[in-house]
């Protein structure tokens, strides 16, 4: 089966690891520091705090932007469910806005939406999140969260690299977050890093990841035990060179993919806003014929390793239904659910797994 996504994991990394294990400072020491510093270069920003992974780098980046009980997040309800749990962690409570149908990425018009509703001023921040490696429509998301006055925190756990306009997912807003998981455009197994420009809230985060501790065994405020590992940093930093590269040969496929599908006029497959530079984490086509099940299982028995992401909105989901009091309707978020297929796009894959897609693709339209 060709795999959805798969770590490239090269000698680099390996010797890196070794390194670090002979060192004797396996726990957070100057690996961290050092990718820390790399990654947030790469990101444009002046502060990047590496944390165990992407759930817990965006408890962080809400609570060093002082977001807890009482307070309301306006986010998406199409992402992974990190996205709502973090908020769910610091006390707040999530409110959904639809998304878009064209990139998946929550609207605008929606937000305000939210906004207008909010006689209380609830609301004291938008979390974006960046779905597949696109980049949202900041412009006008930092234009309410100014006309608001609310933080604007970036779950950017797919884009990293990701551009809108000149600069760089997790520099967009208030507060970025991303996820080092096995199956990002780049990984530490496990792992996150939280980035900012702001100098008080790269201290609280500091802190806060490290039981809330302002100098060793004194206490200041409520903290977690979020480090991470000079194993895990010796790898990103390897990983992070490589991430161009990766995002380039994402890019390539995804036009590859592009092509292939053409010849379907009921698959409708993804697009680059003109702001954008696409990182293409997920290729995420819409089957528009009424047969995305078929086609999945279809795509599965040929050997192609195509999944849903996601098959059910955060509102829809057992545990939100029960939490929160408000019952939502999210019409294209709701439809999205059941379109969506994602198709191998990763670095990894070769002229043989395109053969193998293109082939599943033309049994499977003599079907339709
Ligand atoms: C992966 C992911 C996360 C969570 O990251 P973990 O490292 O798995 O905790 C959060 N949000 C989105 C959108 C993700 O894709």
């Amino acid at each position: 089966m060709i795999p959805i996504s798969k770590p490239i994991i090269g000698k680099e990394e390996k010797e890196a690891v070794l390194t670090v294990l002979d060192s004797g400072i396996i726990a957070a020491g100057k690996k961290v520091k050092e990718f820390e510093a790399e990654f947030a270069k790469f990101t444009g920003v002046k502060h990047a705090i590496a944390v165990s992974n992407g759930t817990c780098s965006l408890h962080t980046a809400l609570f060093m932007n002082n977001i807890g009980k009482g307070n309301r997040v306006i986010t998406t309800p199409f992402t992974f469910i990190a996205t709502g749990n973090s908020v769910l962690h610091t006390g707040a409570e999530p409110v959904f806005a639809d998304i878009n149908e064209e990139d998946f990425n929550i609207s605008p018009e929606a937000i305000e939406k939210e906004l207008k509703k909010d006689i209380f001023r609830k609301i004291k921040a938008i979390m974006v999140v960046h779905l597949f490696g696109q980049a949202c429509d900041m412009d006008k998301i930092n234009a309410l969260a100014k006309k608001y006055g609310l933080i604007v925190i970036e779950d950017a756990a797919q884009a990293h690299g990701a551009k809108y306009k000149d600069k760089k997912a997790g520099n967009l807003g208030d507060a970025g977050s991303f996820s080092m998981y096995a199956t990002k455009n780049m990984t530490t197994a496990e792992g996150g890093m939280v980035t900012t420009n702001s100098d008080k809230a790269d201290e609280i985060a500091r802190s806060f990841i490290n039981h809330g501790s302002e100098k060793i065994y004194f206490h200041t405020r409520i903290g977690y035990n979020y480090r991470t590992t000079d194993i895990e940093a010796a790898i990103g930093l390897e990983q992070l060179k490589k991430l161009d590269s990766f995002n380039a040969k994402r890019r390539e496929n995804a036009e590859k993919l592009k092509t292939m599908l053409k010849a379907y006029d009921w698959i409708k497959t993804p697009g680059e806003n003109k702001d954008n530079f696409h990182i293409y984490h997920q290729f995420t086509i819409k089957v528009k014929n009424g047969k995305r099940d078929e086609l999945l299982k279809s795509l599965n028995d040929s050997g192609v390793g195509a999944k849903i992401f996601y098959p059910l909105s955060l509102h829809q989901q057992p545990f939100y239904k029960e939490t929160l009091k408000r019952k939502y309707s999210l019409p294209v978020s709701e439809k999205t659910a059941t379109e969506v297929i994602s198709l191998p796009v990763g670095p990894s894959l070769t002229d043989a797994d395109f053969k193998t897609i293109e082939e599943a693709f033309i049994k499977f339209a003599k079907t339709v």
